[in-house]
C-alpha cells in the first residue's frame, strides 16, 4: 500500500498520441487566434464576438461530449489540455468554455434523452451558450443555504429569487438553476429538498440583472440573475426532485479539473516569461539569471509546476478510468494547481521589478486572473474539507460529512 492507496500502479497516468496532437492543434488556434487579441480583451474586458464564434465552431464547447450529442467524444485528460493550452494564452477563455460544461455535465449524468438532445447538442456544437447557477449573493460555498424558491403548481415549476456571480450569464441562452422545492427538516440534512431546472433565456420573469465588475479574467463575465414567478414545465427538472445537491455536487467534481488545468495553464505561462526576461535582464553588467537569488526562484517555480502538472493529469487519468479516487485527486489537483499558481504569478512580478506592475508587460495580470482559480468551483479551503472527507471514505470507509 502507498498510503492512501492500495498501490503504486494508482499513481499511474498514461497518455495516447492523440492527447499530443490535440496540444498542438489546441495550442496553433490559440496562437493564431486569440494571441493577437489578448491586449484587446484586456483592456476592453471583452472577447470580441468573431473569437467566441469561431472557438465554438471548432467543437471546443463539446470536447467530452459524445459524440451523438454533438460533441468531440474526448476524455477529460483531453478537457485538462485544452483548458492549460487556452489559460497561456487567454485564462478567461476557459472560463466561458467551463461555464458551458458546468449546464452540460448534470444533464448527461442526471438528464433525460429529450434534455441531452435539445440542449445538450446544439451547446456542444457551439449554436447555443449556457451557464451553470447556484451561488446566490447569500450562499456560494454553502450551496444548500440557497435562498432561491421553486413550487410545483398544477404540475409546473414557479422560481422566484436571484442569483449572483454567473459566469456567462450575460451571452447564455440556457441556464441550469438551482432552487430549495421543500424545506428544511433538520439541520443535518439541510442538502435534501434542493433540485435543478432547465431555464431559456427568454422565459418570461427571468431577467439578467447587472454585470459584476472582478479584478481579473477580464473578457469574461459574471452577473446577477433575477426570478420573477418563471415557469418551467417538470420536463425541465434535471434529475430526481430533491436531489439537486447531489447534481450540483458531482458537476463540480468534474469541473475542478479543468480549473486546476485553468490555473496550471497560468503558472506555465508566467515560468516562461520568467525564463525569457531572465535571460535578457541585465543587472550589475550580468543577465539576472546569473543571480543565485533569481535562479532559485526559477528552480522553485518548476517544482512547483511540475508538481502541480503532474497533480491535473493523475485527477484527469483516474476520472477517465472511472476511479472514484479521482475526487480526491482532482480536490488535491485543484488546491495545489491554483495554490502553485499564484506563487508563481508573485514571483514573476518580483523577477520583472517595476516592470511586473506595468500593465502593458502583462505580467500582472497572471495574479488578477489566478486569484479567482483559487474561489470558484469550490474555494480552496472547502477543497480542504473534501480531501479530508474523502480520504478518509477511502481509506476507513468513515463519513464525516
Ligand atoms: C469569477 C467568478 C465566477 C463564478 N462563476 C460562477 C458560476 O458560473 N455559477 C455559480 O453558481 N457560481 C459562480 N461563482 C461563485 C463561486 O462558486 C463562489 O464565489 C464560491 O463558491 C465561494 O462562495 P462565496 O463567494 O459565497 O464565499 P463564502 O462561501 O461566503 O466563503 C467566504 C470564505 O469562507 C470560507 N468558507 C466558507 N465555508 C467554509 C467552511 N465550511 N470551512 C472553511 N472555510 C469556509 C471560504 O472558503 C471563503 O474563504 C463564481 C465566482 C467568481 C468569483
Amino acid at each position: 500500500m502507498v498510503f492512501p492507496f492500495k498501490s503504486v500502479l494508482d499513481y499511474e497516468i498514461k497518455f495516447k498520441p492523440e492527447h499530443e496532437m490535440f496540444r498542438n492543434f489546441v495550442k496553433e488556434f490559440m496562437e493564431r487566434e486569440v494571441a493577437p487579441k489578448v491586449s484587446y480583451i484586456e483592456e476592453h474586458n471583452e472577447i470580441p464576438k468573431e473569437v467566441l464564434d469561431k472557438v465554438a465552431q471548432q467543437g471546443f464547447q463539446g470536447i467530452s461530449v459524445p459524440q451523438q450529442y454533438g460533441g468531440q467524444g474526448g476524455d477529460q485528460m483531453s478537457l485538462a489540455i485544452f483548458s492549460e493550452e487556452t489559460a497561456k494564452i487567454c485564462p478567461a477563455l476557459v472560463t466561458i468554455i467551463g461555464a458551458n460544461g458546468l449546464f452540460i455535465v448534470p444533464l448527461l449524468l442526471y438528464g433525460t434523452e429529450e434534455q441531452k438532445i435539445r440542449y445538450v447538442t446544439p451547446v456542444a456544437k457551439g449554436e447555443k451558450r449556457s451557464a451553470h447557477a447556484t451561488s446566490e449573493a447569500v450562499a456560494g460555498s454553502d450551496v444548500a443555504g440557497i435562498q432561491t424558491k421553486a413550487e410545483k403548481i398544477d404540475g409546473e415549476w414557479h422560481i422566484s429569487g436571484r442569483k449572483a456571480f454567473i459566469s456567462g450569464g450575460d451571452i447564455a441562452d440556457y441556464f441550469v438553476v438551482l432552487a430549495r422545492t421543500s424545506p428544511v427538516q433538520n439541520k443535518r440534512e439541510r442538502w435534501k429538498g434542493l433540485t435543478m431546472f432547465i431555464v431559456e433565456r427568454n422565459t418570461k420573469g427571468f431577467t439578467i440583472g447587472r454585470h459584476m465588475e472582478k479584478m481579473g479574467l477580464k473578457g469574461s463575465h459574471i452577473v446577477e440573475l433575477q426570478f420573477d414567478d418563471v415557469v418551467v414545465p417538470d420536463e425541465n427538472r434535471v434529475g430526481p426532485e430533491g436531489e439537486g445537491f447531489k447534481v450540483a455536487m458531482e458537476t463540480y467534481d468534474h469541473g475542478r479539473i479543468g480549473v486546476a488545468a485553468q490555473a496550471l495553464g497560468i503558472a506555465q505561462a508566467a515560468f516562461e516569461k520568467s525564463l525569457n526576461y531572465s535571460l535578457q535582464r541585465t543587472t550589475f553588467e550580468r543577465p539576472i539569471i546569473q543571480h543565485q537569488m533569481i535562479d532559485a526562484y526559477l528552480a522553485d517555480m518548476l517544482m512547483k509546476l511540475a508538481s502541480a502538472r503532474h497533480l491535473v493529469y493523475w485527477a484527469a487519468y483516474l476520472a477517465d478510468l472511472g476511479r472514484q479516487e479521482y475526487m480526491l485527486a482532482a480536490s488535491l489537483a485543484k488546491a495545489y494547481a491554483t495554490e502553485a499558481a499564484e506563487w508563481l504569478a508573485e514571483k514573476t512580478i518580483s523577477i520583472f521589478g517595476g516592470a511586473g506592475v506595468i500593465v502593458e508587460t502583462q505580467v500582472e495580470r497572471f495574479l488578477r486572473d489566478v486569484e479567482i482559480t483559487k474561489i470558484y468551483e469550490g474555494a480552496n479551503e472547502i477543497q480542504r474539507l473534501v480531501i479530508i472527507r474523502q480520504l478518509l471514505k477511502q481509506t476507513l470507509g468513515v463519513d464525516i460529512s
